[in-house]
């Protein structure tokens, strides 16, 4: 079983003007790449940019379910869109991978429940609650990581939980993680980053989410980029200040659709990488797994590659067609068949079964 939980594939589709079929050798992921590792299932994001808010998030928002329903409705699509975990079991037995769509960032949101049924519509199974901002009824841990979630917030878990979409806390506060997996009345996840006893970030997870999150039957899984997974060196003001500065340029410019903003925002975001990113290789993914291992047991542990989402990966999982070289370190590293299954896919297996009816 290979169940990967977040990548971000839909903004590459979009803000290249590519596909699954003639990806030009920028992506992750694509049709071959998926045909060669074949997973069971893929988590794909439609990313919802924090300085989007409504209607206009929603808005972009189609625009990558669009172009993920046509990549996969295309008659050699190795992958196929799951709404069901019927539909996962039946795409997986007949050899090919289910897709399941996601939002990440609930910036459609604001103040009304309809675009949650909305989405549902279109097939949205995940809804990964913020971004790097807070929206105005839950905190990300990026701008406000003392804020959880309002009553209004309350709400929105109760309505996922109500049309059997799931709850992603990735990106959000503490407080917000920890609020989430009291009121959902369904298992959670944690969909992408690392654990915060090894880096201090706000792409990490604090012990107490990872015990509440298990708690509640759901996962914490870690993403293949290395500064979600280790130490790294503080961002350098003057790089942040610049790149901030182009940003916001594109994002005041009134000329501009704000679709092409989005896309124009999504390749800024590639292009911009912090000069001293640190590399590794697999073990720092396994550090990450090993402590939610030893604080929680193995049965919360699952894979969040990011793919497309970051700029470079852990070493030998460079994209999704080496996927499986995963397993065969974690081998090596003296974990069991029956751990290994757990973590590639069966823990999350288990929470799209309780969730996705
Ligand atoms: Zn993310």
């Amino acid at each position: 079983m290979l169940i990967d939980l977040h990548n971000d594939v839909a903004m590459k589709l979009l803000s290249h003007g590519v596909s699954l079929f003639r990806s030009g050798g920028k992506l992750h992921i694509d049709a071959e790449k998926i045909r060669k590792s074949r997973p069971d299932a893929l988590f794909c994001a439609c990313y919802s940019d924090p300085n989007f808010l409504g209607e206009d998030a929603m808005e972009v928002v189609r625009a990558q379910i669009r172009i993920l329903r046509e990549n996969f409705g295309h008659p050699e699509s190795p992958a196929e869109i799951a709404l069901s975990f019927g539909d996962l079991d039946r795409i997986s037995s007949a050899g090919k991978t289910a897709a399941i769509l996601t939002v990440e960032g609930g910036y459609a949101i604001r103040d009304r429940l309809e675009p949650l049924e909305e989405l549902f519509r279109h097939g949205v199974r995940l809804l990964t609650l913020t971004h790097s901002m807070a929206t105005d009824w839950a905190g990300s841990d990026a701008d406000q990581p003392g804020r959880g979630l309002t009553t209004f917030g309350e709400k929105v878990i109760a309505k996922l939980n109500e049309l059997g979409i799931i709850v992603d806390v990735a990106h959000a506060s503490t407080e917000t993680q920890l609020a989430a997996a009291r009121c959902s009345r369904a298992p959670i996840v944690y969909s992408h980053g690392g654990v915060r006893s090894l880096v201090a970030s706000s792409r990490s997870i604090a012990d107490e989410a990872i015990r509440a999150i298990a708690e509640k039957g759901g996962v914490i899984a870690m993403s293949f980029y290395p500064p979600h997974l280790m130490k790294s060196p503080e961002l350098d003001p003057v790089w942040l200040n610049r790149v901030m500065k182009k940003m916001q340029i594109v994002v005041e410019d009134p000329s501009v659709s704000q679709l092409e903003k989005f896309k124009c925002l999504a390749r800024m975001f590639e292009e911009e990488q912090p000069p001293d990113n640190p590399h590794a290789g697999l073990g720092v993914l396994a550090d990450n797994f090993d402590h939610v291992i030893e604080l929680v047991g193995d049965d919360f542990v699952a894979l969040g590659s990011d793919y497309d989402g970051i700029p470079y990966t852990c070493t030998r999982i460079e994209d999704l067609s080496k996927i499986r070289r995963i397993a065969d370190y974690l081998r090596s590293r003296g974990y069991s068949d029956g751990r290994i299954e757990k973590i590639c896919g069966l823990n999350a297996k288990r929470v799209i079964e309780a969730v996705l009816r």
